[in-house]
């Protein structure tokens, strides 16, 4: 929003510096007098309407992130009439951002099996288990865990700053302690632990201890998953743009909100959380329900004995850091997508960088947003990592999906998108997420920092040639499934790509080709069919007072689809 005003007053000062010229009269003729008034006056209007625009309810990153929300929405609609799988990885996609939900019967049986306890007593998750090895200071192994691999394990780790470490390898060289050994080795790299004045003994307590609340048989929600994370945002914070722009807090705070991020994750989605009347749903009325759990146990355990991690800060860093956390695992919730990387575009539009060619960051809105779409960028970097691992990832997630999708046919309820193991196309699945979640963040995230993620950005679109190679060819296309896919490129030839581009540019002829679709959009899709127009110079999108009405309507409409 900072970023918006600041573009506004300049564009505002621009404006008024031709104004001034032309009042001036000493250069110009009486014919060029004219146009350039005509002209400021203009931008002028537009400079009001911007201001007035930002009063009304909706803030621009909001306006943005539906402009987004609606170009997705029509993407998918178009790759679900490719084909049954097209259909089925759009019904995955929107229902994984656009917070689309299918029709689900509630379940009034779920909450039997709750038994009689006083309720919201206790934060649910946090188990009492065997003493954790407490180890004195003295006898601190290198990595922080007893292993008989110690110098396997110091290979892998000599990989610590570098994207793409073997997290599988060191998961196996230190006993299935992999978060506790990456966190304990950043912490030193970092110097973190002497900075902060965390005793090392503590350090090691509440790390295992959060490790053991990461369930072991969880396919993909693991601690392997979590130390995947921390490693992956330590990179990130290493960026060459970003260098001595965070304070060791800040760096610390985006270091444990990754460690806790998906701890005691049960392997199911909100939706199904929700849709079940679980008590997690029931203790965060269905808003960010994991986030939330996740933030609540990850707090929790630092009550734990010795575990308190940050006993040696101040009160004030304690609430900061505290804050930053929080704000940094909500983002990871998936239907909050769209609304982080709009702003991410727009906080690039109007990026300032310092003499050194380092961002400025001078505000907490703009510092907090790029540690958010950090941690959310290392949340979803799998298919930005050698292929091999990637694969890993992939497999991994299809089994904790396929679970959910057995546990609700068991229920006889619906059974989510992609998580049917009979019908579920997973190459196809992976191009999708590529294409339209994970390639737009990934390129805007690259934008911020360029060139440092170029590499990282390249090693994307290889991985995704290759799962596109992989998809099967059905026997027999329909020449109409061969005309969309050509025109969606999956499936196709290997030129065809990254069709799905985000812009907060006006798209040529969007308005009136949308115009006519209007009332067929309201009726057939929870999608608000808000029609976004950009700024002259392409600033951020603007709503004119027309499209304002229907757009509350509309989002009127959504509220009494979600209400029913
Ligand atoms: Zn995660």
């Amino acid at each position: 929003m900072c970023g918006l005003v600041h573009s506004l007053l300049l564009h505002f000062i621009m404006c008024n510096g031709v104004y001034n010229v032309v009042l001036s009269g000493l250069f110009v003729s009486d014919e060029a007098y004219q146009k350039l008034a005509v002209e400021t006056l203009e931008e002028l209007d537009w400079c009001l309407d911007q201001l007035e625009t930002l009063q009304t309810r909706h803030s621009v990153s909001e306006m943005a992130s539906n402009k987004f929300k609606r170009m997705l929405n029509r993407e998918l609609t178009q790759l679900s009439e490719t084909s049954r799988s097209g259909n089925q990885v759009s019904e995955f996609i929107a229902s994984t951002i656009l917070q689309k939900q299918h029709d689900v019967e509630i379940l009034s049986a779920a909450c039997k099996e709750e038994k009689k306890r006083r309720p919201m007593s206790q934060i649910s998750g946090v188990r009492k288990l065997s003493p954790s090895p407490s180890l004195p200071p003295t006898c601190t192994p290198r990595f922080g865990v007893n292993t008989q691999h110690e110098s396997l394990l110091a290979e892998e780790l000599e990989d610590i700053n570098r994207w793409g470490i073997d997290i599988f390898k060191i998961a196996e060289f230190s006993g299935n302690r992999p978060l506790t050994v990456i966190m304990y080795t950043i912490f030193q790299e970092r110097d973190l632990l002497k900075t902060f004045k965390i005793p090392s003994d503590t350090f090691l307590t509440f790390l295992m201890t959060l490790e053991d609340h990461y369930h072991v048989d969880m396919a993909y929600h693991n601690n392997t998953h979590a130390a995947d994370v921390v490693q992956s945002t330590h990179v990130l914070l290493s960026t060459p743009a970003l260098e001595d722009v965070f304070t060791d807090l800040e760096i610390m705070a985006a270091l444990f909100a990754s460690a806790i991020h998906d701890v005691d994750h049960p392997g199911l989605s909100n939706q199904f959380l929700i849709n079940t009347n679980s008590e997690l749903a029931l203790m965060y009325n269905d808003a960010s329900v994991l986030e939330n759990h996740h933030l609540a146990v990850g707090f929790k355990l630092l009550q734990e004995e010795n575990c308190d991690i940050f006993c040696n800060l101040s009160k004030k860093q304690r609430q900061s850091l505290r804050q930053m956390t929080i704000d940094m695992v909500l983002a990871t919730d998936m239907s909050k997508h769209m609304n982080f990387l709009a702003d991410l575009k727009t906080l690039v539009e109007t990026k300032k960088v310092t003499s050194l060619g380092v961002l400025l960051l001078d505000n907490y809105s703009d510092r907090i947003q790029v540690l958010q779409n950090m941690v959310h960028c290392a949340d979803l970097s799998n298919p930005t990592k050698p292929l091999e691992l990637y694969r890993q990832w992939t497999d991994r997630i299809m089994v904790e999906l396929f679970r959910q999708g057995d546990r609700e046919r068991d229920k006889g309820i619906d059974i989510s998108p992609m998580c049917d193991k009979h019908t579920a196309s997973v190459e196809k699945s992976q191009v999708g997420f590529i294409d339209y979640i994970v390639h737009p963040l990934w390129e805007t995230w690259a934008d911020l920092v360029h060139p440092d993620a170029q590499d990282i950005l390249d090693t994307l679109e290889d991985n995704r040639e290759w799962y596109q190679s992989m998809i099967p060819r059905s026997p027999s296309p329909t020449p109409k499934e061969q005309d969309s896919r050509a025109t969606l490129g999956i499936a196709g030839s290997a030129g065809e790509k990254f069709q799905f581009e985000l812009t907060l540019e006006e798209e040529d002829g969007e308005l009136e080709a949308e115009e006519e679709h209007t009332d067929k959009d309201r009726s057939s899709t929870m999608m608000d069919p808000r029609h976004a127009q950009t700024s002259p110079r392409g600033v951020a999108p603007v709503l004119d007072s027309r499209e304002r009405e229907l757009d509350q309507e509309a989002t009127s409409v959504s509220i009494l689809q979600l209400e029913t």
